[in-house]
């Protein structure tokens, strides 16, 4: 992909391949290239000085074959409707692909909101949730937070539509902060699920994940609790970066102690032990046997994917690696655990989040961790499965696009039943 195209441009490229590699009609494509619906809203916010600023912001409805829309709300300055639209078929095959209830949605506001204040942000998370209230709704639409949105905003959004209908209605916002309907687990639910689909890839492709050497690209939210879990299973991680650089220690990182200073200090080079690295892309390049990018998009590229040595990666982060870099990497026999499987647990959690407030009823730490790790398992083997038996019929296939072809099958078979082709 040398020349530049949109994210829609992209996600409708992946989707026709997708169509055509699983051999499904070409009307799945006419279907699913279009969203089912599209709102464009503008939320007039009076800020702190008085003046009255109006953001635009949107909400997709890409596709309800099977189940209510389901995806995040971004606060961005340069989302566009566009990019939304994009955003949202990318959830529908995220959800679809993980065995949820759901079709795919995605909401934008178009805002800096690192420039607004604490009371200006949740002015305009009410105003937001209110312009989209006529369409959302606990089994119509559900949102979840996103890059720029937070649990806080999600209390806000919930509570402001709860008074719009004039009674409580906990389902319909998830990723709530515990206070408010939430679950403890959804804090480390995407690190969590990204550890165990490495795990369950190197108990395939390498015989076993225990003693394995894990790296860590970023050690934020999905991060920190990737190298966590994976320490929890067995393996020993031995690198882990962020911004300050890179910490590397090969006899193995507290992982707990450094989630800790972390914390406290908000940089995890001020971890006290190992060897410190300026470089934080030195993580991506130790001698590893897996490698979990937790970062951001495009880090592994053309021109550096020749220093990475890992056999198994695990995708926490969104896009870590480009197309021309996966394809070094797999003609190299490596596996890569693509992002729309492997930092899955958050919208699994969501889910599960959904199914208690509808029943207002909870369960414990314990019992959420049991059920969301076996909803992960059960998706990862399903997608090792299906990665296989395309392999042994067409050759060349990545995970990356097994993931796809699962996606569309399952959205193809509920579309067919329906009778919409
Ligand atoms: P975060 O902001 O909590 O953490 C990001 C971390 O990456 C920070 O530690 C930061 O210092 C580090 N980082 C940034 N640039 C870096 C660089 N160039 N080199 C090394 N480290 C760098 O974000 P997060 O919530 O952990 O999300 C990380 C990625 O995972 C994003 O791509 C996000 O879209 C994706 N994701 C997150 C979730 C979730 O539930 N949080 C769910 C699905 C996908």
């Amino acid at each position: 992909m040398s020349e530049k195209i949109s994210y829609l441009q992209w996600m409708l490229r992946v989707l026709k391949q997708s169509v055509e590699l699983g051999g499904f009609p070409e009307e799945v494509y006419q279907i699913l290239s279009r969203p089912e619906r599209v709102l464009i809203v503008s939320i007039p916010v009076r800020m702190d000085n008085g003046k009255i600023v109006v953001f635009e912001g949107y909400r997709v409805q890409h596709n309800s074959a099977l189940g209510p829309y389901k995806g995040g709300i971004r606060f961005h300055p340069e989302v566009d409707l566009e990019t939304d639209m994009a955003l949202a078929l990318g959830m529908t095959l995220k959800n679809s692909l993980n065995g949820l209830p759901y079709g795919g949605g995605k909401g934008a506001v178009k805002v800096d909101y690192k420039k607004l204040s604490q009371g200006e942000l949740e002015r305009l998370s009410r105003g937001y949730a209110r312009a989209i209230a006529p369409l959302i709704g606990d089994e119509i639409d559900i949102p979840a937070p996103d890059v720029g949105t937070t649990p806080q905003i999600m209390a806000w959004m919930v509570d402001e539509f709860s008074k719009i209908k004039g009674y409580n209605v906990p389902g319909v916002f998830t990723a709530k902060p515990p206070e408010l309907w939430g679950n403890p687990v959804r804090i480390y639910s995407t690190g969590f699920g990204t550890a165990l689909a490495a795990k369950i890839a190197a108990e395939k492709y390498l015989g076993g994940f225990e003693g394995l050497r894990v790296a860590v690209h970023g050690f934020g939210n999905v991060g920190q609790y990737a190298a966590y879990f994976a320490q929890k299973f067995g393996a020993k991680v031995i690198a882990i970066s962020d911004t300050s650089g890179t910490v590397y220690d090969p006899n193995g990182i507290d992982t707990k102690l450094a989630i800790e200073i972390k914390e406290k200090t908000g940089k995890v080079i001020n971890y006290p032990k190992g060897e410190k690295i300026k470089d934080p892309d030195a993580s991506l390049y130790v001698d590893c046997e897996v490698l979990m990018p937790s970062a951001i998009e495009n880090v592994i590229r053309e021109d550096n994917v020749n220093k990475i040595k890992a056999k198994v990666i695990s995708e926490g982060a969104n896009g870590p690696t480009t197309p021309e870099a996966e394809k070094v990497l797999y003609e190299r026999g490596a596996v890569i655990v693509p992002d729309i499987a492997a930092n899955a647990g958050g919208v699994i959690m969501s889910y599960l989040e959904w199914v208690e407030n509808l029943q207002w009823y909870w369960w414990d730490e314990e019992e959420t961790l049991k059920r969301l790790q076996s909803i992960i398992e059960n998706n990862i083997k399903r997608l090792i499965s299906k990665y296989e038996s395309l392999r042994s019929e067409k050759k060349t296939v990545t995970m990356r696009e097994a993931a796809y072809v699962l996606a569309v099958e399952r959205i193809y078979k509920a579309m067919k039943v329906r009778g919409w082709i």
